[in-house]
């Protein structure tokens, strides 16, 4: 008998023709999650993946947090053979008693269709053969606190009890490249990471105001990106010196137009950045109503400098709902530290919630605004991110629940 993880995923076997497409990229990226565990092995069954390895705990963990995998079980092989079938299930069972657990039930597969018992046979079977060697457990088939779960194949058995939810989605690539404006806030590295679970690759630009803002709130934004990267593999992260562009906006615009005028500034300059590497989308951690620049008539307005699409992934969510997805993500503790953004620096106490196009256009005729463009652009460092080692990432469950 041998321990192995089973690898489940969802949506991607509804992809008809792509499905190669999406297993490969899945099968690519479980690879590099189990990157630290030379021994672990990955191999393709019908509609699963299993993995081989001595450390199955370790495997388990690593498998759960990648995108497309929709959950995995530490799972018994053994020969598919009912004595041996009985005896692991017996074990499994044994060892979840041993936990407190007093009811279960079981649920059988059977892919070959030789093996002497079908499906409902084999369960009522096993069931009765667990009632006999554990007497103190009772079969409970609507809510069960442990089910014992058997899968029979040509060649092989799986027993397992436990499936940890994963992240669901789709594998990171197979949805080409978005560039995600980052800040050191809360809202953009969770709207980067539910991109990710579209299967989306990420760049990402920060606007920085140096010296106005410290190397410190820099680092943030680079621990930041590194978490995200522990998802997916190295992320670009193109950061621009701001603080000219600030400095004039300041000394020329409205103050109450501050905010509006540099998030479409922000925005411009994203644009042409990720027109220059051929990045076909930018995202950001926008939601409706959370602060000034958020309401509907702002973001119209903020939206107007770009043809380039824009994923708002958190447009709908609450902010108790985001703060619970940067907890289980890992970004929440870096997210919290106090040095300032660029933008609470240079903003004023009462900016306009609903500002008009003609007020805004009339503010940047006075302004070089393609001028501060390319300045943005010409400041321009790229950092490669790589994947934080140290972070406490998504270990599986659900994401967050709506109330
Ligand atoms: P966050 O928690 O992501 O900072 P927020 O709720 O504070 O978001 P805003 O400060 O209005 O909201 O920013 C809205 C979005 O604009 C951010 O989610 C981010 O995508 C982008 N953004 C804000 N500041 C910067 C910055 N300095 N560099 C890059 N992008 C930024
Ligand atoms: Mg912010």
């Amino acid at each position: 008998m041998t321990e192995v993880v089973i690898v489940k995923y969802g949506e991607i076997a509804l992809k008809g023709a792509n499905r190669p497409v999406f297993e490969k990229t899945l099968l690519r990226n479980l690879r590099w999650a189990l990157r630290d565990l030379p021994e672990a092995r990955v191999t393709k069954e019908h509609g699963r993946f299993r993995i081989e390895g001595a450390d199955t705990a370790a495997i388990q963990s690593r498998a759960t947090r990648v995108f497309g995998v929709v959950g995995t079980s530490v799972a018994r092989a053994v020969a598919p053979i009912y004595e041996d079938i009985a005896l692991a299930a017996e074990e499994m069972l044994g060892s979840a008693v041993v936990t407190g657990k007093t009811t279960f039930k079981v649920e059988s597969r059977r892919s070959d269709k030789s093996f002497p018992l079908t499906s409902p046979e084999l369960s009522k079977r096993l069931g009765a053969h667990l009632l006999a060697a554990h007497p103190q457990v009772k079969v409970d088939v609507h809510q069960p606190q442990v089910t014992i779960n058997v899968e029979v194949r040509a060649n092989v058995a799986y027993v397992y009890a436990d499936t940890l939810q994963g992240p669901g989605g789709l594998p990171v690539g197979v949805s080409s490249q978005g560039l995600l404006l980052i800040s050191g806030g809360i809202d953009s590295p969770v709207a980067g990471w539910l991109a990710m679970r579209r299967g989306i690759r990420l760049a990402a630009i920060h606007f920085h105001s140096i010296p106005y803002t410290s190397e410190r709130a820099q680092k943030k934004v680079v621990e930041l990106t590194e978490i995200l990267a522990a998802y997916s593999g190295d992320i670009p992260l193109y950061m621009v010196r701001f603080t000219e562009a600030q400095l004039e906006l300041q000394a020329k615009a409205p103050p109450a137009l501050m905010m509006t005028l540099m998030r479409r500034l922000m925005l411009r300059v994203a644009t042409e950045l990720a027109a220059q590497k051929g990045i076909p989308a930018l995202i950001t951690g926008e939601s409706v109503g959370q602060v000034a620049s958020q309401t509907l008539e702002s973001l119209a307005v903020i939206n107007a400098v770009t043809c380039t699409p824009i994923l708002r992934p958190l447009i709908t969510y609450d902010k108790s709902e985001i703060m619970a997805l940067a907890r289980r993500i890992g970004t929440y503790e870096t997210s919290i530290l106090p040095y300032e953004d660029c933008c609470t620096l240079f903003l004023p106490r009462h900016p306009e919630t609903r500002p008009t196009m003609e007020r805004v256009e009339e503010a940047e005729a006075k302004l070089d605004i393609q001028g501060l463009v390319q300045d943005c652009l010409s400041s321009v460092e790229e950092i490669m991110s790589q994947p934080h080692t140290a972070a406490s990432l998504y270990e599986g469950g659900p994401l967050i629940t709506f109330s």
